[in-house]
Formats: C-alpha cells, structure tokens, sequence
C-alpha cells in the first residue's frame, strides 16, 4: 500500500506533484505516476523504478494544468512496470489506487464484455473502467464514482480527477487511509498527511467509508450510508 496525493490548485500541478510523492518515500514503490488536467485533456506521465525517473519523464515531456493526481506503487497485481503504473485511465477518468480490489477479475470480465480494453495487469486498473462506464451512461462524474465505489470489494484508498472538470477531485476510502488538506484557495487529498504537508497544515481524516468530494472552494463528504457527513478539521 502506497502513496496518493491529488492537487485542485492555483499553480502548475506537476511539480508540486513529484515534491508530494518524494514526502511519501519513507513508504517504499517501485514505480511513479501522474496525471493532469491540461487543457481538460487527461495527460499522463509515469516510469517504473525511482521517482528520478518520473522527473526526467516531465522534463522531457512536460505537464501544463493546476489539477492533478499522482501515485508511488508497491505493486500487488502485475509487474512493476511502467505500463502498470498509477494513474490508470480512460479518456474520461484518471485514478489512483492504494489497496486491494479482491473482485477485480469477475468486474473486469464485466467491462471486457462492454467492449472496455484494458492496458494493464492491474486490479486498479477496472476502477476506472467502471468510473468511466458510468460516465458514458450520462452519469454526473459524482454519480458515477460513488456507483463504482459501490461495487468495490477490498482494501482502498482513491483519488480521481475528470477530463472536462477542472474544478473537480474525488476520493474515496474503505480499509486505506486518506485525508483531504484544506488550502487557500486549493483542496488536497493525500495518502496522509505527509502527502499534504508541503501545501496545506489543516487537515481532515476520512472515516472509513467516507467519498469526499472536492472543488477548490469548497469539500462536501459523504458517509458509508450516502448521508452528508461533517469531519473536524
Ligand atoms: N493493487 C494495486 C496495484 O498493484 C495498488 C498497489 C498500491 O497500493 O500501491 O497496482
């Protein structure tokens, strides 16, 4: 289980992304992703190995856009490749995954049938098929996620962000920690504070359950039973 950070901002994304998941180090990865809105385009960057890699990734081909998630992976289900790495996506959908998705296989032989092709080996990867699924029904990107929440069983923690929706991050947790930072201005959410910190000292513990839904002005909480929920900060 690793790191997650998710960044709705008021300066470039990418960077601040990379100083994010160096914090989440300590935790130990074998590869690094991540993804931003530019231009309300998904756009990705990701390499296998030392987060070194990932900034000569950027530098060679670098992120515009102030919204943006990104991943440190110790990978469960498939190779520590870059083709595996976080953020999984669609062109509508980009996640991040700490956990287990224990009903992976019977979810992505789902998708598969609908016609959803799959670039990875990983059991995250189908979170975002089902996101995107959602999507193409004429789901609300909320609706959307909380369904595919919903349908998940293990271990989690999520963030993602929504081609189109540049004021818009959600996260969710079941079995995985996640907190959202409070900023000026600008919403985080990390794996732990320690994601945050760099940005933001005010923070909210998701309790478990909880889909926390950000824009930069404001988080709205939902709890496990679909009722609004106030967490102290
Ligand atoms: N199970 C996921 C994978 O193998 C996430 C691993 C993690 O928590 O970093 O990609």
């Amino acid at each position: 289980m690793c790191g997650i950070i998710g960044i709705l901002g008021g300066a470039p994304a990418a960077p601040r992304l990379v100083e994010s998941l160096k914090r989440l180090e300590y935790r130990g990865y074998d590869s690094a992703g991540v993804a931003v809105l530019d231009g309300g385009a998904i756009s990705r960057r990701r390499a296998a190995g030392k987060i070194r890699n990932l900034e000569l990734e950027l530098a060679n081909a670098p992120l515009a856009g102030a919204a943006g998630i990104g991943h440190t992976r110790w990978a469960t289900h498939g190779a520590p490749t870059t083709q595996n790495a976080h953020p999984h996506a669609t062109d509508k959908v980009a996640i991040v995954h700490n956990g287990i998705i224990e009903n992976f296989r019977a979810l992505r032989e789902e998708l598969a049938r609908a016609g959803h092709t799959f670039d990875s080996e990983t059991d995250s990867e189908v979170i975002a098929h089902l996101i995107s699924a959602g999507l193409d029904k004429g789901l609300t990107p909320e609706a959307a996620a909380l369904n595919a929440v919903a349908r998940l069983e293990g271990a989690f923690a999520i963030a993602c962000i929504f081609a189109g929706h540049d004021d818009l991050l959600i996260g969710a947790r079941k079995g995985s920690p996640l907190v959202v930072g409070l900023g000026d201005g600008e919403m985080f959410l990390g794996s732990d504070a320690i994601a945050v910190s760099p940005f933001t000292a005010k923070v909210i513990y998701l309790d478990e359950g909880d889909v926390a839904v950000l824009t930069r002005a404001k988080v709205r909480i939902i709890d496990v039973h679909g009722a609004p929920a106030e967490r102290p900060v």
